[in-house]
């Protein structure tokens, strides 16, 4: 049987730091960020449903979707947002479902899937097992500011946008907390990928 885990974390978490990890592991992850990427490309239904919506000025001249453009005409329009997603989270869904399918069919142990907004987006129940990484605020904010070249007050932004990461560790079956080294966060992936294997395999 395969056990199928849901990586989650907040902006700057280090969920992409673990992710990179566990393909380093030779564990198979779908991420969620590539799928809604992929959903969108040119021929895909996706692709058509949201020109329908949108209309032709948001095809870029090499065919692709303007994402810039379209980012702007949902950023400021609710229902608009909601339409798009409605349009995209279907076949984002659908993707993902496909590999996870496929990846139980080949008798993979492990499978992880990648998704930024498992918990608000309620997609719980496309996996077994949830883990969160999570980091204190402070380290959040060194981090993103670092790795965005953000302002404090931008950084703060960004995070305040979001679901806090203390509400998150109540609804994780298992925590990374990442605010120390890279070593020590992978020693705590492997402590719960193994005990999880073990409970799978009995
Ligand atoms: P997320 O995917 O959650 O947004 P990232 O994995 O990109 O987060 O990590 C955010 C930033 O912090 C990156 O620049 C990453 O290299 C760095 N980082 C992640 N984990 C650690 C760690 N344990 N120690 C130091 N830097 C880290």
């Amino acid at each position: 049987m395969s056990l199928i885990v849901g990586l989650t974390g907040g902006i700057a978490s280090g969920k992409s730091t673990v992710s990179n990890m566990i393909s380093e592991m030779g564990i198979r992850v779908i991420d969620a960020d590539i799928e809604a990427r992929l959903a969108v490309e040119e021929g895909e239904p996706a692709y058509h449903k949201i020109i329908e919506e949108f209309g032709t000025d948001i095809v870029a001249a090499t065919g692709d979707l303007d994402r810039q453009k379209l980012g702007n005409l949902i950023f400021h329009n609710k229902e608009k947002r909601l339409r798009l997603n409605e349009i995209v989270h279907p076949e984002v869904r659908r993707r993902m479902n496909e590999q996870k399918e496929s990846a139980i069919r080949k008798g993979e142990k492990i499978v992880v899937l990648d998704i930024p907004l498992l918990f608000e987006s309620e997609l719980t129940y496309m996996v077994d097992k949830t883990i969160l990484v999570y980091v204190d605020l402070p380290v959040q904010l060194q981090r993103l500011c670092a790795r965005n070249s953000l302002s404090e007050h931008e950084a703060r932004a960004r995070v305040n946008a979001q679901m806090p990461l203390a509400e998150k560790i109540h609804l994780a079956d298992a925590t990374i907390n990442n605010n120390g080294t890279v070593e020590e966060t992978k020693s705590q992936l492997m402590n719960i990928m193994n005990a999880w294997l073990e409970e799978n395999i009995v």
